[in-house]
Parts: C-alpha cells; sequence; structure tokens
C-alpha cells in the first residue's frame, strides 16, 4: 500500500521478535489490518526489538512470513526499533530535563522483598525505594559502580503534564478495556507506577521506544491487546511530557486458549507455523480467531 492515503489515518502491528506467532499474534495483526482496509488508512509493520538478550533474526523472519501467509502487506523499509536507540535517547534526555527521571539500584529482589509490592497487571508496581535517595546517596552508589535502572517518577510526571496542559490526563478508547471501558478515559497510571524508562544495561525500555516510534510513524490508531490497556496512561503521559501527538487506542480481546489462559509457546499453543503445517488454511485461522 502506498504512504499517501486520502484518509491521513496510519495503524501498526508492532511484534517483537521474541519467538514464533501463535493465533493471539494473528487476532491482533489481522483486527489492525482489517481496520487499515476498512479505513483507507496505511498499515505499517514495527519489529519491536530493543530487547537484544530475547530478539532473534530467526524468530523475525518467521513472523514476517507468517504475516505474508495471512496475506498483509507493509510499506517498507520496516522499521527496526534496534536502529533508532539514539532517537530514543533524545527523548530520555528531554524526560531528564523535566527532573522526573531518577536512579533505581534495586534488584529484582530488592523489589521482591520490599515491605509493600503492590502488583498490577505487569507483576511487581515499583515500590518507590530510590524515589527520593538525595543526590549524595545517588553519586556514592553510582561511583561505587553499583548497576542503576532509569526510572519515570510516574505521579510527579502526571504532575507536570496536568500543569503543562490545564487538564486531567485522558485517553481516548475506541476499543474496550478489559472490563468494557471505552471513550474518553481519565488515565490512571496507578496501576503501571514508576517503571523503568532506560534498563541497567543501558537500553531504552519498550514504553518510550513505543510511544516515540508511533509520533515517528503517524499513527493515528494503536491497535493492540487488552494485555497493554494498563500501560496506555503510561503511553498517554509520555506523549504529553514529549509533546508528541495523541493517537487514539482500540485495545481488543485477547485470545485464549482452551484453559483459559493467553495462548503461549510456554503453554504448548500451537504456533501460526504448527497451524499451517496442519493444513489449516487462512480463512480457518480467521474463523478460529473469530474473525469473519
Ligand atoms: N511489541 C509489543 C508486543 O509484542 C506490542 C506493543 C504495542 O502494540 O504497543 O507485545
Amino acid at each position: 500500500m502506498s504512504a499517501e492515503t486520502t484518509s491521513g489515518l496510519a495503524t501498526r502491528f508492532a511484534p517483537s521478535p521474541n519467538g514464533h506467532l501463535h493465533p493471539g499474534h494473528a487476532f491482533s495483526a489481522l483486527t489492525a489490518w482489517d481496520w487499515a482496509q476498512a479505513n483507507n488508512a496505511r498499515f505499517i509493520l514495527r519489529i519491536e526489538d530493543t530487547d537484544r538478550t530475547r530478539a532473534r533474526a530467526e524468530f523475525e523472519q518467521s513472523q514476517l512470513d507468517d504475516l505474508a501467509w495471512l496475506g498483509l502487506t507493509w510499506e517498507q523499509p520496516v522499521r527496526r526499533q534496534s536502529e533508532h536507540m539514539a532517537d530514543y535517547q533524545r527523548g530520555l534526555d528531554r524526560l531528564t530535563e523535566l527532573g522526573v527521571i531518577y536512579p533505581c539500584f534495586c534488584t529484582r529482589k530488592d523489589i521482591a522483598d520490599a515491605p509493600i509490592a503492590p502488583h498490577g497487571p505487569d507483576g511487581m508496581i515499583y515500590p518507590g525505594t530510590c524515589r527520593h535517595l538525595s543526590l549524595d546517596v545517588r553519586d556514592t552508589k553510582k561511583a561505587e559502580g553499583i548497576p542503576f535502572a532509569l526510572r519515570l517518577d510516574t505521579a510527579r510526571a502526571q504532575d507536570i503534564a496536568e500543569r503543562l496542559t490545564g487538564n486531567r490526563l485522558t485517553f481516548m478508547e475506541h476499543g474496550t478495556g478489559p472490563n468494557g471501558e471505552t471513550g474518553r478515559l481519565p488515565a490512571d497510571t496507578s496501576a503501571i507506577g514508576d517503571a523503568v524508562i532506560a534498563r541497567k544495561d543501558g537500553v531504552i525500555a519498550y514504553h518510550l521506544a513505543v510511544v516515540m516510534d508511533d509520533a515517528d510513524q503517524g499513527i493515528t490508531h494503536v491497535i493492540r491487546g487488552q494485555d497493554l490497556f494498563f500501560a496506555t496512561p503510561f503511553h498517554r503521559l509520555l506523549q504529553v511530557l514529549l509533546d508528541l501527538p495523541e493517537p487514539a487506542y482500540i485495545h481488543h480481546r485477547l485470545i485464549l486458549d482452551e484453559t483459559g489462559e493467553r495462548m503461549a509457546k510456554r503453554r504448548g499453543s500451537k504456533t501460526l507455523g504448527d497451524l499451517r503445517a496442519d493444513g489449516m488454511t487462512v480463512e480457518d485461522i480467521r474463523a478460529m480467531v473469530g474473525i469473519d
């Protein structure tokens, strides 16, 4: 499809090349693709490979092959996040200037052992142990060579964002959240808390990369699973802080296996490749995930 569409709309599918695609990914990709066709919108494929410890070239190739088999076409060249680290660093620098980034020296065990470590949809919510360390303590720990991640002071950042705009932080949901939430929604960042912006190895984390890429690629509608609904207020917050345009969100239902769990290789769910090898057609896959 050409980059020029009359609608000015654009959506994307953004897999992480950490494994083979399964029917849940097919549902997500087809939902975005069908929406793009119905709305005369651009369809963009983006490879989210910031996690170099898990990303593998053969998974990327297998994902591209599966998506082509499903009948999708996408704009070239395909953006790989690993090729844009300098861009994300500029975003991090801006957040640092705003005074909303702090170093976190905690290990996983420190976080698990913290007296108050509430759980969110994505596991433990960071209890804020390093949020108020003095500059002296931070400098000493850095001088001792203790590795540190960089986190967003989310409550402070939200306060700044709301003062900058003069409005409460909200986002636009054109799909539904896990509890049927839709329309203009208040952005509740408490379910994600002080998420990591740069990991201890210096790699910029998913949350910053995703909002910068969506803006850079002109994405007007972010279509993705309800598993990321909880992260959307945080993404909206980063968009305001970085002065990026606001996309609308379309969160879709998740495809569950017979036991009611999300399909995943570790639970033995069949991959798209397995299903193809079993002789399933694209129509069979569409019917399997409940798309007409
Ligand atoms: N790369 C993410 C994943 O594979 C998706 C991110 C998004 O759609 O915003 O789960």
